[in-house]
């Protein structure tokens, strides 16, 4: 495409004068103008290429513009563009089923949303409605979204500006073998001594006080924490032992992001509710939901659940997951993260850990990974301090910078940097984003002692 930069300068002056935007200073920030899309690329009015090894904020699993969804999104536009909730609608009923088909053990009823948020908020009203309890356990880094309940049960500094100290939420400490709050040396170790954490913490709150407990299945902008083996069927049990509500958050890693359909199909287990957004239409429409098993869903048969979305399961965005789902079967977009993800980006990044003194850690599975940066290796010091002000500091700005000077977009999140490109990403494209990390990691490396 033909550079404009008068066109991009006007986008520009039109955000800046009335664009209020997420998680910013508004006067301190300059918003990049998009003029385009396409597979793990974007571009900007000026002729800059950018491959996105972000995909958006983890979300465009198929890419950019994928022509299947893009058509499937008109034709429904042309067909039936909206319609109320309380109907049976074609896309919504297909969109269902298929989720449902792919979704682990008895998760076979699907509630729409908006996004991931919300989707955490319903799954958490139905877990209290269910047990009849009051409180919410979750992990310290972990995020489940902005909305009040869901910023609540975040357990970052996201949540701090916001924290109403709301009643009964709960947090405790997931494993985290890098950062061990167990003075734990093997990944055993660590998940024995977090699971004996988790049933202390359960026992001194009271389980008969505690409705869900809430986990990503793997931490995402929390650091892509892939958790030990056994871990989550530990977690299954101690819910099983204490008649707590298993919620698993997907909105990041489910659909395909771990080489998984979801990301409990790494260790088969079966939560009560799974909540997803973001890859189940590559975010072309806002949509998300709560995947439900039949046991709550009884909760609801004959007694109302007193909740609902003008939008739910609005028929572009289940048209577009309907399109993404079937995209994704029949071109392998699942398989192609898992095989790339073993044999081209794990090595990969583990080769530029070897050189690169500022990476402390490579950690990951499928697309789905995160190089921890730090100051020193022996120390573990992180490259930038863990506070609200996070990857805004000094040396992660440098990286970021010099990657995208580099063509590179980068997912950056406190002192760390996540390989999260589209799950079509090929071989080719993977090795161009790789040549930019290692030219940004050396400015990382500067900062090191
Ligand atoms: N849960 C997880 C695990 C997420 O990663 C996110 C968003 O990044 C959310 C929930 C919130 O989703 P949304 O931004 O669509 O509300």
């Amino acid at each position: 495409p033909q550079p404009d930069p008068e066109a991009g300068a006007a986008v520009k002056a039109a955000d800046r004068a009335h664009v209020f935007h997420s998680w910013s200073a508004q006067d301190l920030i300059d918003p990049p103008a998009v003029a385009g899309a396409e597979g793990s690329y974007f571009w900007d009015y000026d002729g800059r290429r950018y491959l996105d090894f972000s995909s958006g904020l983890v979300f465009t699993n198929i890419g950019y513009q994928h022509p299947k969804v893009v058509a499937a999104i008109q034709e429904q536009a042309a067909t039936l563009a909206t319609f109320a909730p309380a109907f049976a609608v074609e896309a919504r009923s297909e969109a269902a089923r298929l989720i449902a088909e792919r979704t682990p053990g008895d998760l076979d009823k699907i509630f729409f949303t908006n996004g991931g948020a919300d989707a955490v908020e319903h799954a958490i009203r139905m877990a209290r409605l269910h047990t009849g309890r009051p409180k919410v356990l979750s992990a310290y880094r972990s995020y489940h979204g902005g909305t009040q309940q869901a910023v609540n049960i975040t357990g970052d500094p996201r949540r701090w500006a916001s924290d109403d100290g709301a009643a009964g939420v709960v947090h405790f400490w997931a494993p985290y073998l890098y950062r061990s709050r167990f003075y734990a040396q093997t990944e055993e170790e660590e998940c024995a001594r977090a699971l004996e954490h988790l049933e202390t913490t359960i026992a001194f709150e009271g389980p008969a006080t505690i409705a869900a407990l809430i986990l990503e299945t793997v931490p995402g902008t929390a650091g892509i924490m892939v958790p030990p083996p056994g871990y989550l069927a530990g977690v299954r049990a101690l819910c099983d032992k204490y008649g707590i509500v298993f919620v698993l958050d997907e909105v990041m890693a489910g659909f395909g992001r771990t080489g998984e359909w979801f990301a409990a199909d790494l260790s088969g287990v079966v939560p009560d509710l799974m909540t997803f957004a973001k890859g189940v239409n590559s975010g072309y429409v806002p949509l998300g939901g709560v995947a439900i098993s039949g046991e709550i869903a009884e909760t609801f048969g004959k007694r109302p659940y007193p909740g609902g979305l003008t939008y739910s399961g609005h028929p572009l965005a289940c048209a577009a997951a309907v399109a993404t789902i079937n995209v994704m079967a029949e071109e392998g977009v699942v398989e192609n993260a898992r095989r790339l993800g073993a044999e081209v980006v794990g090595p990969a990044l583990r080769e530029l850990a070897e050189r690169h003194p500022s990476v402390g850690e490579v950690r990951g599975t499928g697309m789905f990974w995160a190089l921890e940066l730090v100051k020193n290796r022996e120390t573990r010091e992180p490259l930038v301090p863990y506070n609200a002000a996070g990857a805004a500091n000094g040396p992660m700005a440098a990286f970021g910078a010099a990657a995208k000077a580099h063509g590179l977009w980068p997912f950056i999140n406190m002192n760390r940097t996540h390989v999260v490109p589209p799950c079509t990403v090929t071989e080719a494209e993977l090795k161009e984003g790789f040549a930019a990390l290692d030219a940004a990691l050396s400015v990382a490396d500067e900062h090191t002692e």
